[in-house]
């Protein structure tokens, strides 16, 4: 085992849980073990809600200005650990390392956007009535908690801790139980950065702790990224109890592309967004929907994905489970008429024959009623319909009860801007495979991707962790009473 057995990180210290239940970390690169991971129980995350508690009342008052001073040293301290926090990112999520360096870039530019929070978060104040003033503040909720996926071991742990934290409420971090590692280093990091004990707290586990998270009377606000089917989960309990929830789902992103498109950059960007992270990404290219004659493009596809190879520039996906549910798509779609025009089934990575790798697939003559049109595969897999009109493009892309991402390949403006309108998902791509909005813009789909309301980065997350605070001043007694003031 390569690392120590996993801890807690509560009130500022690595703790034991309570329980003795453990699980394995295994890295899918290669089969090993990296480490065990805690199934902590309830008692354990009572202890950090308490240890959060205690450190809420002075966090919350500190000002914003120096609260941020803290991200302004976490950022540097993820810019000087970045190797290395790409490295273990890699090891125990099994992308690439060049994917891992990108995901801490994100880190960095997240972290970035939680510095300037003290910039949008002013306030408003107005004279209503003459020597009467409304003003608005934005107010700290208290302990907030965030449940996070294996996808983005840092990322997604990032999408949410610095702004939640530099806008003064403390955290219980939920990581994946199949990545548990990097959140740890992240607690460490913040530590050195001089994020006083209690604010950020981590606590390792599975369902159990889920469940307690959205039961804990003392937790304001869960936020959730995850499958869609926990996500509905998360959001009826935590609501049914009260709480604010914001809970990201799955998705099943539908690339339109038009005969019209530049065929070298489309093909280029449909397979790096079919396979980046092993397409173990929420804004992955899955389906990709024709429109008229696009053979010719279709081809340079196939010859981009070809030059993606398993364990070089295409990483492992999370596990043996996950290999074979792949597999058993492409093999589904296969029996019932698709063609398989690159198949990524039964590889092996040569030195690393306990990694789950599946290589690239391309899929040819999907139908819109097969399993792996409808479904989030997961893995760097593309389903390809054909149609003869963009209304039968937008047909199927809105029938999708997902809405994460859409992307349309077009030189047409015109058209893009049509589909724009007409694409039922949160965020839209015109020659962009991975539409990702940078900050301050925010992240979040539409549909079966998202319940909750507002965004989970950028300036709309200022909405989901703070809560407004209105309050009417009278300095003149002679202004006398009128009825709005
Ligand atoms: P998951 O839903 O299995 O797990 C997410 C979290 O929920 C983990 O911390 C896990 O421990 C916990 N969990 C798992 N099962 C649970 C249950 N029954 N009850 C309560 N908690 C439970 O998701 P995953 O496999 O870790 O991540 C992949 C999924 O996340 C994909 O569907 C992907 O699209 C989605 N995702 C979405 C976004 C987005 O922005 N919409 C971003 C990243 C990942």
């Amino acid at each position: 085992m390569k690392y120590q057995p996993i801890q807690n990180f509560i009130n500022g210290k690595f703790v034991n849980a309570s329980t003795s239940k453990t699980l394995d970390v295994i890295s899918p690169i290669d089969g090993n073990q990296l480490s065990t991971v805690p199934m902590s129980s309830s008692k354990d995350l009572d202890d950090a809600v308490q240890a959060a508690k205690a450190a809420f009342p002075s966090w919350s008052k500190t000002p914003i200005k120096e609260r941020v001073q803290v991200f302004f040293r976490y950022k540097t301290l993820l810019e000087k650990h970045l190797k290395e926090l790409a490295e273990l990112c890699s090891e125990e999520n099994g992308k690439t390392y060049g994917e891992s360096v990108a995901e801490i870039e994100k880190c960095i530019e997240l972290t970035e956007f939680a510095t300037s929070l003290p910039q949008l978060t002013t306030g408003e104040i107005l004279e209503v009535s003459k020597g009467v003033e409304c003003r608005t503040e934005h107010v700290a909720l208290g302990v907030v908690a965030s449940i996070v996926p294996f996808n983005f071991p840092s990322m997604v742990p990032n999408w949410t801790l610095p702004n939640a934290i530099a806008l003064g409420n403390c955290m219980i971090m939920k990581p994946s139980e199949k990545v548990p590692l990097s959140c740890g280093r992240l607690a460490e990091l913040l530590k050195e950065a001089g994020l006083p004990d209690g604010v950020f707290n981590v606590v390792h586990g599975d369902v159990e702790i889920v469940n307690a998270i959205c039961d804990h009377p003392s937790i304001e606000a869960v936020s959730f990224v995850g499958s869609t089917k926990v996500a509905k989960i998360v959001y009826q309990r935590a609501t049914q109890n009260l709480k604010r929830c914001l809970a990201l789902g799955g998705a099943k992103n539908h690339l339109m592309v038009l005969p019209d498109a530049i065929p070298g950059m489309t093909a280029q960007n449909v397979a790096a967004s079919m396979s980046g992270c092993a397409g173990q990404r929420c804004m992955a290219a899955s389906a990709m929907v024709g429109v008229g004659n696009i053979d010719h493009i279709i081809d340079k596809i196939c010859d981009e994905a070809r030059k993606i190879v398993p364990g070089e520039n295409l990483g492992a996906v999370i596990n043996k489970e996950s290999q074979e549910r792949i597999e058993q798509y492409i093999s589904e779609a296969e029996k019932n008429g698709a063609k398989i025009l690159v198949d990524g089934r039964n590889t092996k990575v040569p030195g690393k024959e306990n990694g789950t790798y599946v290589g690239p697939t391309v899929i040819d003559y999907v139908t819109p009623e097969m399993s792996v049109a409808k479904e989030e595969i997961f893995g760097p897999v593309i389903s390809i319909m054909r149609t003869n009109t963009v209304e039968e493009a937008l047909a199927i892309e809105n029938a999708n009860p997902y809405g994460n991402a859409a992307s349309v390949f077009t030189q047409n403006g015109a058209m893009a801007r049509y589909i724009i309108d007409r694409a039922s998902a949160g965020m839209i791509g015109v020659n962009v495979g991975v539409p990702v909005p940078r900050e301050p813009f925010s992240f979040g789909g539409w549909n079966e991707s998202k319940f909750g309301v507002g965004d989970i980065t950028g300036k709309s997350s200022i909405e989901f962790w703070t809560k407004l605070k209105k309050s009417t001043t009278k300095w003149n007694p002679e202004a006398g009473v009128n009825w709005m003031s």
